[in-house]
């Protein structure tokens, strides 16, 4: 279909390749587990989402502990984090009406089960326009399609996706000039530098930063990303839990790029929230209280002890998710500072 299309009218951006390949393939497949393709932090272990919903209902109480709240988490997986969160804001009397931004339909199936309540959105323009909204995206932001964009001896080129001569895809050069959507400190840099920025990710921040201004509450990104510009070319294709040629098999792996936090923060400031980090998983895990917890788990379940102290090591190593994995928050309205950002 994509061959079709290229050899019909020509090469496609690597957003339209990358935004056509993760439609069908998270269309299709539950691509979590050990089964699947890749694992994240909440299937890892139940501390992850029950940290998360801990920091909402701290943040919450210290802002007044407002009624009428909505939890909204985008691309929800399998609903594990949500299940887990709400159960730890639940202690503290925090029952927000549930809401999943949700593109694929197979997960959705999941995500009922684990969830029945909760409350289906294609995107967040439909989400609810009064009520504090306590928002949540682990891993989503990555799957988001990204424009490529190349200094040549020429100037910016678009980078867009061809077939080569026995019809496999390959990266090429757009023919026109795109110097002015390159950001006014980057056009000089040297050829072949790549820059990176995701329309869909800015589009979206756009809307829930100004939304949390008006209506209150916070958002709570986790994501692997880089927190200073000109990353480069950060694509990537992971199957079967390693990694693939990002042109291989579109559709049936699952396609990522590293999340640009600079470029989110700006966005958030444009709207007039407050922003708090980026700062590294393991980190904000710890300040909130990750050691402890494993411990009095271990002390409740001494049979687990190996299982948990392994999951503990994987959420916050800086050798495993704990480093590479970032935790930014955003929040507005008359909402205090959050815990994990000192
Ligand atoms: N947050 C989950 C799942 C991460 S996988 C976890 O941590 O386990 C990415 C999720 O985002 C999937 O649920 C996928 O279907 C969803 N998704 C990806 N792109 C999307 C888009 N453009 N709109 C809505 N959901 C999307």
């Amino acid at each position: 279909m994509l061959a079709a299309r290229i050899r019909a009218t020509g090469p496609v951006s690597i957003a339209e390749y990358m935004a056509g390949a993760n439609e069908a393939y998270y269309g299709s497949r539950d691509p979590l587990g050990v089964a699947g393709d890749f694992i994240t932090a909440p299937e890892i272990s139940q501390m992850f989402g029950e940290f998360v919903g801990l920091w909402f209902a701290d943040l919450w109480m210290k802002s007044g502990s407002p009624g009428a709240c909505h939890y909204v988490e985008l691309g929800p997986g399998r609903g594990t984090m949500a299940a887990d969160a709400l159960r730890s804001m639940r202690r503290f009397e925090l029952e927000p009406v549930v809401h999943f931004v949700e593109m694929s339909e197979a997960l959705r199936a999941h995500q009922r089960l684990a969830m029945p309540t909760a409350v289906f959105h294609e995107n967040v323009e439909t989400l609810p326009r009064e009520g504090p909204l306590l928002v949540i995206a682990n891993e989503f932001f990555d799957a988001l399609p990204v424009r490529q964009f190349v200094r040549t001896e020429g100037g910016w080129r678009e980078r867009m996706v061809t077939l080569d001569d026995d019809d496999g895809l390959i990266a090429t050069d757009g023919q026109g000039a795109v110097d002015g959507a390159i950001a006014r400190h980057l056009r000089d840099a040297p050829a072949g530098t790549i820059v990176e920025t995701c329309p869909a990710a800015t589009t979206m921040l756009f809307d829930l930063a100004g939304r949390i201004n008006v209506q209150g509450g916070a958002l709570l990104i986790v994501d692997y990303g880089y927190d200073a510009p000109g990353a480069g070319d950060t694509l990537q294709a992971v199957h079967a839990h390693r990694a693939a040629d990002v042109f291989a098999r579109p559709g049936e792996q699952d396609l990522s790029a590293h999340v640009n936090f600079p470029e989110l923060t700006a966005i958030a400031q444009m709207r007039e929230a407050a922003v708090y980090g980026p700062v590294r998983q393991g980190d904000w895990l710890r300040s909130l209280g990750i050691d402890v917890r494993c411990d009095r788990l271990i002390a409740t379940n001494p049979a687990r002890a190996e299982a948990l102290r392994a999951a503990h090591d994987r959420l916050t190593s800086p050798y495993q998710m704990g480093a590479l994995f970032k935790v930014m928050a955003i929040t507005g309205g008359q909402w205090s500072a959050p815990e994990g950002f000192a």
